[in-house]
C-alpha cells in the first residue's frame, strides 16, 4: 500500500487551489493527471525580469521590466482595436496594449498619476515601443516581492503559462519532507540537497546552467529515478531467484553430436554465451538469462545447444516463437539436428489440431519428445510436458517482466532463456532488463559479405535505376522499399503503387508488389515468387516480412531513408548480403537533410553492427525515440536522461547491488525510505516482490 505521506502527490490535479476541470485536462494532456506529474513537469526555459533599461533604450523583441508613470489611458475608438495605456519614463513613453480589455480592470491596476512597475515583452510598432499584454503590473512595494527570474515551462494548446506556474507552485506546497533514500556518503560526495530542496531548486532555476542535465538538483532527481528502477528490477529478479530452480548438468554427448553435425565452426560470441548458459544451468538458482544477437548472428544454435543440455539431464526443453512462420523455420533447423543426437523435436502451433495433435500431446507428456517447438500454444492449458527444465523465448521485445514471470510460473523451476535481435545499447538493457543476466552475440559468423552503403538524394533515382538494372542484368535480385507514412496507408499505398508502375514501365524486369493491405496468402504467393526468382524487383510499402531469406538478393533501395527509424533500416538491410555476391544498399532521402538526420544516415554507411548504430542513434536522438519506446517495452523516464545521466544508472546498480546485501528486504530506516521511493515512482509491483511485502 501506498505510504500516506505520498497521498497528496498522487491526488487529481483538481485537488490543487484554483484548478478547475477544464484547467486539469490540459494539464492532465501535458504532463499528467496528477499532482506528482506536476512536480516531474521540469521547466524548460528561464526568463529573466532584471533587465531594466530606460524605454527609450529598449531593444524590440526582449523581456523588459520598467518602473513608470501612468499617464493616460486611451479607450478604442472602434470596434475590435485594443484598449491602450501610455505610461512613461524620463526617456520616453510606453503603450502597453490590450485586447479584450475590461476597463474598470485597467484603471484599477493603472491608476493615471501612479508609478508601476510594468514587465514583458517590449515590440517596436512603428514609432511606438509597446508592451501587448504585460505578464507583470505591479505596484512598486508588489514589485519589490516578485522572483527576479522565473521559470519556462513547456505549454499545450489553451494553456497560459500563469496557470500552469500557479498548479506547478501549488504542488511543490504539497510536496511532503521524505526520508533520505540516498547513501549519506553519496549524497555528501555529490553535493547533493535532499529530495524536496532539489525539486524546489529544479523549479526555481536561477539561470540557464541550471536548466542543464548536468545541474545539482537535476541530477539528484535523476538518480532518483534511476536507483527507483534499478532497485525495482533487482526485487523483481531476487524473487525469481528465490524460486526454487535445480542444478542442470549434462554428459555433453548430445551437444557434442550436434557439434559435428554442424556444416561450420560456431563463433566465440557463440562459444562464450553458451559457457555462460552452461553455468547458469547448473547452478541451483533458476536461470533468468538474455541473449541478445543482431538477425544473421546465429542465436538459434545457441538457444539448441541450451535446450540439449537439459535433455541431456533426462529433461525436456521447449522453444517458443512469435509467429507460425518463425515457429516452422525453427523446427526446420532444429530437427535434422536433434535428429543426428538421436533426440526428437516436434512443433506445436495453433494450426495443430486434432488426432496429430492429440498424439504429440502423449508424446510429449509421456516423454517421447524431447524439445518443442511451437507459438503461444506451447503455454496453453492441457499441454503437458514430463519434465521441462528449460523455455527458450524467441523475441523477447513482445514481453514484459510479468508476462515472463506468468510463463515461469507454468513450470517447476523451469530455467529461462529469451532471445532479441532487438540492438538495445548496454546503457538500455540494464534499465530494460536489469533484472536479467545478459548473454551478446557480438561476432557475426566468418564468411559473411559486407553489404556496401550508400546515402544518396532522391534526385539521383536515374543512377538508382541503373544500378539495380546492371544487378538485375547479373541475375541477382532487388528489394525496393516505399517510404512509411504513418498518418496514412492509403497514401502509402499510392506512392508504392505510382513507384511499381514506373518501375514496371521504364525497366526490362519482372516487377512485383507487396504491402500491408494484401491479404496473407497473396503476399506469401509474391514473396514465393520473388524468392523462386520468377520476379526480379519486389516493391514493398512496409517492413519486409521478417526471416525472408533470399541469398540472391543483392540490392536493396530505400526510399525516404530519413523517415525510417535507424533499427528498422539496419534490419531491412540485413534482407540483403545473405549471398556469395556484392551486395548494395541504397539510401535515399529528400534534401535538406538537418544535421542529426545526416549524421544518423552516415552511422550505416559507417558500420554493420547493430548494437554500435543503436549506441549512436541513441546518442544523437535520446532513448525515447530510439526504438519507439512504448512498443518496445524500454521504461521512459521523466526525470532522467540516459545520455547525459549514464554514469547515474551505472551509479545507481551498484548502489542497488550493496542495498541488496545489506537489506534485502528493505527493513532498515533506509529500507523504509526506499520503498518510498518506488512508490513515489510507481514500481509498486517490485514492493509485492519483498518477502515482507
Ligand atoms: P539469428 O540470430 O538471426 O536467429 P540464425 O540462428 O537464424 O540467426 O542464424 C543465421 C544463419 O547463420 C543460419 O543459416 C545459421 O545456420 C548460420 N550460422 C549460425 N552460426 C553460424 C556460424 N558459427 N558459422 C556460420 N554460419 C552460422
Ligand atoms: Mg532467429
Amino acid at each position: 500500500m501506498r505510504p500516506e505521506v505520498l497521498f497528496p502527490l498522487f491526488a487529481p490535479v483538481t485537488a490543487l487551489p484554483g484548478i478547475g476541470k477544464r484547467t486539469a485536462a490540459l494539464i492532465a494532456k501535458l504532463a499528467g493527471p496528477r499532482v506528482v506529474d506536476l512536480l516531474w513537469h521540469l521547466p524548460t526555459g528561464i526568463i529573466d525580469r532584471g533587465f531594466s533599461p530606460p524605454i527609450a533604450a529598449a531593444p524590440s523583441g526582449v523581456v523588459a521590466t520598467f518602473t513608470a508613470r501612468v499617464m493616460e489611458h486611451l479607450p478604442p475608438d472602434r470596434a475590435r482595436r485594443p484598449y491602450k495605456v501610455v505610461v512613461s519614463d524620463d526617456s520616453g513613453s510606453l503603450a502597453l496594449v490590450y485586447f479584450h480589455a475590461r476597463p474598470e480592470y485597467l484603471m484599477r491596476i493603472l491608476p493615471v498619476g501612479e508609478t508601476r512597475v510594468i514587465s514583458g515583452r517590449v515590440e517596436h510598432y512603428g514609432d511606438e515601443i509597446q508592451i501587448t499584454h504585460p505578464d507583470h503590473v505591479a505596484t512598486p512595494a508588489e514589485a519589490a516581492e516578485l522572483p527576479r527570474i522565473e521559470p519556462v515551462y513547456g505549454l499545450t494548446a489553451g494553456l497560459t503559462p500563469k496557470p500552469l506556474a500557479k498548479a506547478v507552485a501549488a504542488a511543490l506546497d504539497r510536496a511532503p519532507a521524505l526520508g533520505e533514500w540516498i547513501d549519506p556518503a553519496y549524497l555528501a560526495h555529490n553535493h547533493w540537497p535532499d529530495w524536496r530542496a532539489a525539486l524546489g531548486a529544479a523549479h526555481a532555476p536561477e539561470n540557464e546552467a541550471a536548466l542543464e542535465a548536468d545541474a545539482t538538483a537535476r541530477r539528484r532527481l535523476a538518480y532518483d529515478e534511476l536507483l527507483a528502477n534499478q532497485l525495482a528490477l533487482a526485487l523483481v529478479r531476487a524473487h525469481m531467484r528465490r524460486r526454487p530452480g535445480r542444478a542442470i548438468t549434462g554428459d555433453g554427448g548430445s551437444r557434442r553430436r550436434v557439434r559435428d553435425a554442424l556444416p561450420f565452426r560456431l563463433t566465440g560470441a557463440q562459444d562464450r554465451a553458451i559457457g555462460e548458459i552452461e553455468a547458469d544451468m547448473a547452478a541451483p538458482a533458476r536461470m533468468v538469462r538474455l541473449l541478445q544477437g543482431d538477425v544473421g548472428s546465429g542465436k538459434t544454435i545457441v538457444a539448441l545447444m541450451a535446450m540439449l543440455i537439459a535433455v541431456e539431464a533426462g529433461a525436456q526443453a521447449a522453444l517458443m516463437a512469435p509467429t507460425e512462420l518463425l515457429a516452422r523455420q525453427h523446427l526446420g533447423t532444429i530437427a535434422p539436428l536433434a535428429e543426428a543426437a538421436g533426440l526428437r523435436a516436434a512443433v506445436l502451433t495453433g494450426r495443430d489440431k486434432g488426432k496429430a495433435r492429440d498424439a504429440m500431446l502423449r508424446d510429449l507428456a509421456g516423454g517421447a519428445i524431447d524439445l518443442l517447438i511451437g507459438t503461444h500454444a506451447v503455454f496453453q492449458k492441457g499441454v503437458q510436458f514430463k519434465t521441462l527444465a528449460l523455455a527458450v523465448i524467441d523475441e523477447q521485445h513482445k514481453f514484459g517482466v510479468h508476462q515472463r514471470l506468468d510463463l515461469q510460473a507454468k513450470g517447476k523451476a523451469v530455467d529461462l532463456l529469451v532471445m532479441t535481435a532487438t540492438p538495445i545499447p548496454r546503457t538500455l538493457t540494464l534499465t530494460a532488463y536489469g533484472d536479467m543476466e545478459v548473454s551478446r552475440l557480438d561476432e557475426k559468423p566468418a564468411g559473411r559479405r559486407a553489404v556496401h552503403t550508400a546515402v544518396l538524394p532522391l534526385a539521383r533515382i536515374d543512377a538508382v535505376t541503373q544500378a539495380v538494372t546492371r544487378a538485375i542484368g547479373r541475375g541477382e535480385r532487388v528489394y525496393w522499399v516505399c517510404p512509411l507514412v504513418a498518418e496514412s496507408e492509403s497514401v502509402d499505398l499510392a506512392a508504392a503503387e505510382d513507384r511499381f508502375a514506373d518501375l514496371e514501365q521504364g525497366m526490362a524486369a519482372r516487377v512485383g508488389l507487396v504491402h500491408g493491405r494484401m491479404k496473407g496468402p497473396a503476399r506469401d504467393r509474391t514473396m514465393a515468387a520473388f524468392a523462386a526468382g520468377d520476379i526480379d524487383l519486389l516493391v514493398a510499402t512496409t517492413v519486409v516480412e521478417v526471416g525472408v531469406d533470399v541469398p540472391e538478393a543483392t540490392v536493396m533501395v530505400i526510399e525516404h531513408a530519413e523517415r525510417f527509424g535507424l533499427a528498422q533500416l539496419h534490419q531491412l538491410r540485413g534482407r540483403i548480403g545473405r549471398g556469395r555476391r556484392e551486395s548494395t544498399c541504397l539510401l535515399l532521402y529528400a534534401p535538406p537533410l538537418n544535421q542529426v538526420a545526416r549524421a544518423r544516415l552516415d552511422i550505416l554507411r559507417e558500420t554493420e553492427d547493430g548494437f554500435r548504430i543503436a549506441e549512436q542513434d541513441l546518442k544523437l536522438r535520446g532513448a525515447g525515440e530510439l526504438l519507439g519506446t512504448r512498443q518496445s517495452g524500454l521504461p521512459e523516464f521523466r526525470l532522467a536522461d540516459l545520455v547525459a545521466h549514464g554514469d547515474l544508472l551505472d551509479a545507481a546498480r551498484d548502489d542497488v547491488k550493496m542495498i541488496h546485501d545489506r537489506d534485502p528486504d528493505l527493513e532498515t530506516p533506509r529500507g523504509t525510505a526506499l520503498r518510498t521511493l518506488l512508490y513515489l515512482f510507481e514500481r509498486d509491483a517490485a514492493i509485492s516482490y519483498l518477502r515482507s511485502g
